[in-house]
């Protein structure tokens, strides 16, 4: 029987902050882990926000299989802008109004590709027992009715499955509280669900995700202090699983350990409109920006097309590349000329593409920022003057991977799951080896 495996993600973490972190002393556990373990950059998907991300860390493939586009996009088949949100942790305090029901319950219910097989379907399928906590890919065979009164609609998660507070599988007395998110109480509350479950050994597979750093380094910059502080309260909340086990050393006896981030983060200083330069094709373009990625959809009957639309971006400042097809061609454009994706030196750019571009959900085309540059979100937000992530340049795109007890070597995000299979002696399924050996 293989060791039971603790995957832990920070989201947001780079992998300068993560080993600034190491060599500081002010993140013992990490320290700890990176001591006993095997350390790596890993590369992101595109556009690197966290939806898409996290989907593909729980799906072993990139979003041209399931289909998760961004953190904002134009449902086609409804007519309607998704907006998944930047603050997941604020479900709680927001209630469940209608545009909470598309990151709670509809991105793994209907947006999430059926033909997509999450890593704890394919492990309890096998008879483990899988674990999630906070991580915002969820879907599992076990039905969870939120602890919400008065909401009936209940979520697919696996058998052990706590989420905001929202749903909880087992009664641990993790005390749940969004007022004060810059304190760390979201993470917080996963370090004591955490504990509940290490303390219990509740499961064979336990997903873990600590979203304060992101929120942190957003707002501070990925160099700022208040990004470092954050990182020591990741580093708490992974502390105190190891604790929970009996000690760091007793930890790795018994469980094997995959710990990484979903993408990076870059300073940005700018904001910029992607509406703006396409200004006048509002009857034929629909435009979802968000951090530092675009899309833009064409809408049925309209007289332009994708290569047009690049066009009009010529110059943009905000824009560094953008992606089409042309027929089954990934066609890249920068600095004003056509080029083929595999000259572009962004990380795995290639696969990256043809991954994002061959998601049915994605706009027809789609825009990687330039450093320093982001791109105002619908509702007007922007980072300028901290941090963001979504393109495809390098700072956003490299995450770092510690692993310990894994016969693997992760190279992109998407290793993770069938890693994690292999390893549990599990089929790793086909949706799984999405685009082998391109790019
Ligand atoms: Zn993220």
């Amino acid at each position: 029987m293989s060791r039971k495996l603790v995957l832990v993600v920070v989201d947001g973490m780079t992998p300068a902050a993560f080993e600034r972190a190491v060599e500081s002393g002010r993140a013992p556990a990490l320290a700890f882990l990176a001591e006993h373990g095997d350390y790596r950059q890993a590369t992101s998907v595109f556009p690197s926000l966290t939806p898409v991300c996290l989907s593909s860390i729980a799906t072993g493939a990139g979003p041209g299989v399931h289909h998760i586009p961004s953190l904002v996009w134009w449902n086609r088949q409804e007519r309607r802008i998704v907006e998944y949100g930047s603050s997941f942790a604020a479900l709680r305090a927001a209630g469940l109004t209608q545009g909470l029901l598309d990151p709670i319950f509809n991105m793994n219910a209907s947006h999430l590709a059926p033909e997509a097989v999450t890593i704890y379907e394919a492990l309890e399928d096998a008879g483990l027992t899988a674990a999630a906590v906070n991580i915002t890919c969820y879907r599992g065979r076990h039905r969870h009715q939120t602890v919400l009164p008065g909401v009936s609609r209940a979520a697919y998660g696996p058998r052990r499955f706590f989420f905001y507070g929202l749903f909880e599988s087992d009664r641990t007395g993790a005390p749940f509280a969004v007022r004060s998110r810059r304190a760390g109480s979201i993470d917080t509350y996963a370090a004591a669900v955490g504990r509940w479950l290490v303390t219990r050994d509740g499961f064979d597979f336990l997903a873990f995700y600590l979203s304060g750093y992101d929120f942190a380094s957003h707002a501070a910059g990925p160099d700022g202090e208040a990004a470092v502080q954050a990182l020591e309260q990741a580093d708490a909340a992974i502390g105190a699983l190891l604790e929970a086990a009996g000690g760091p050393d007793e930890f790795l006896e018994r469980y094997a350990v995959v710990l990484l981030s979903d993408h990076g983060q870059t300073s940005v200083g700018k904001a910029a409109r992607l509406e703006e330069p396409l200004a006048g094709l509002e009857d034929q373009v629909v435009v979802a920006a968000s951090n530092r990625a675009g899309q833009a959809y064409l809408r049925p009957g309209a007289r332009v097309d994708a290569a047009e639309l690049a066009r009009r971006l010529d110059g943009f400042p905000a824009v560094d590349v953008t992606l089409r097809l042309e027929g089954d061609e990934v066609v890249a454009r920068w600095d004003g000329a056509d080029g083929p994706v595999e000259k572009l030196e962004h990380p795995d750019a290639g696969w990256r593409a043809r991954s994002a571009l061959a998601n049915p959900n994605a706009g027809e085309l789609l825009v990687s920022a330039a450093e320093g540059w982001e791109l105002v979100d619908l509702g007007g937000r922007h980072h300028a003057g901290g941090g963001s992530h979504g393109s495809l340049v390098a700072g956003d795109s490299f995450v770092p991977v510690v692993t310990a007890g894994l016969q693997a070597e992760l190279r992109r995000i998407t290793d993770v799951a069938p890693a994690v299979l292999a390893h549990f002696g599990v089929a790793v399924p086909e949706a799984m080896e999405e685009l082998a050996g391109v790019g």
